[in-house]
């Protein structure tokens, strides 16, 4: 199976405060390499975790405030200065294309790569890319202005194959081929099972991103058994009523929509720079839905073992 990694670059909300940065993360499956919002300093968090910017084939964009967005127009063009020659798409919501070109021509910005900018006004859940191993959704949150989530979802099963069970049968080229088509072989005139050579299939992953959203139950029906759910908890359970003026959630409502969506782990964020310490959103958080973890900037989380072994 290919790996399924979520590397945290920005944790925090509007304001950089303690150590906390806006929201930014890398979505690594396999070879490909995706960032999702692109807050200020984006580009120097890249830097400092030591992820190549160039590995990065897509972008999405929730939303148009500034904490998800303001370290993009940077990070595109020092792409261009950088000489990238292969292709880049940035999706995101309808204004994407005007924020990113009118920057662009007020700062005399030549982008020389290939930049698509696919903008989406969806209603309900829509595939955006896929191949045969992984499918890209984008579905609507509830927030303040426009606002998109996002599901990583793999498709299909690599197969992995048992290398020391192969050594020890001395097995051809061609048999290697046949058990990769999971034909059983011959081996000294005994048949084994293609199965004997390949490790057992491991569960399809998937992640969904949301941030940033009031509560809202009627996400659930788009990201129902999700393995692992990034779901912002801006305040604490106290500041309801604020969250839902600002179009935030409180740790108690994303455990809520982690319990309804059955949930595998839930990975809370976007934190409010009033808090210092986030051990008491996150017992809150667990109150209802014990298999929870702070997102922690510079942090790789690898989905498989969030989900197969619980915390780390
Ligand atoms: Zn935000
Ligand atoms: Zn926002």
């Amino acid at each position: 199976m290919d790996e399924f990694n979520v590397y945290v670059l920005g944790c925090g909300s509007a304001l950089s405060m303690h150590g906390r940065h806006p929201s930014g993360q890398i979505i690594q499956y396999g070879d490909i390499f995706c960032l999702i919002d692109c807050g200020e300093g984006t580009q120097s968090r890249l830097n400092q975790y030591g992820i190549k910017p160039f590995k990065i084939e897509m972008i999405f964009i929730s939303h148009l405030h500034g904490d998800h967005v303001f370290g993009l127009p940077g990070l595109l063009s020092s792409l261009a200065h950088l000489k990238r020659t292969t292709p880049l798409t940035v999706y995101g919501p309808i204004g994407i294309k005007g924020f990113l070109e009118s920057i662009f021509t007020y700062t005399s910005q030549k982008i020389t790569y290939p930049l698509s900018i696919v903008e989406n006004d969806i209603d309900d859940i829509k595939t955006i890319w896929s191949n045969d191993r992984l499918e890209i959704l984008t579905f609507p949150l509830n927030h303040r202005v426009p606002c998109n989530g996002y599901l990583f979802r793999e498709i299909g099963h690599s197969i992995k194959l048992r290398k020391e069970q192969i050594e020890a049968h001395a097995l051809t080229v061609d048999q290697i081929k046949a058990i990769t088509r999971q034909q059983d072989v011959l081996v000294n005139g005994k048949s084994i099972p293609a199965s004997v050579f390949i490790h057992p299939p491991q569960p399809r992953l998937s992640y969904a991103y949301c941030s940033d959203t009031r509560y809202d139950e009627k996400i659930i029906r788009w990201i129902g058994n999700v393995s692992v759910l990034f779901h912002e908890t801006t305040f604490m359970n106290d500041k309801e009523v604020l969250a839902n003026q600002t179009g935030h959630s409180t740790a108690q409502q994303a455990a809520r929509i982690a319990k309804m969506a059955n949930a595998n782990c839930l990975m809370t964020g976007h934190f409010s720079s009033r808090y210092k310490d986030l051990l008491p959103l996150l017992d809150e958080v667990k109150e209802k839905f014990s298999h929870a973890i702070l997102a922690e900037e510079g942090k790789k989380y690898k989905l498989r073992s969030l989900v197969n072994h619980g915390l780390q």
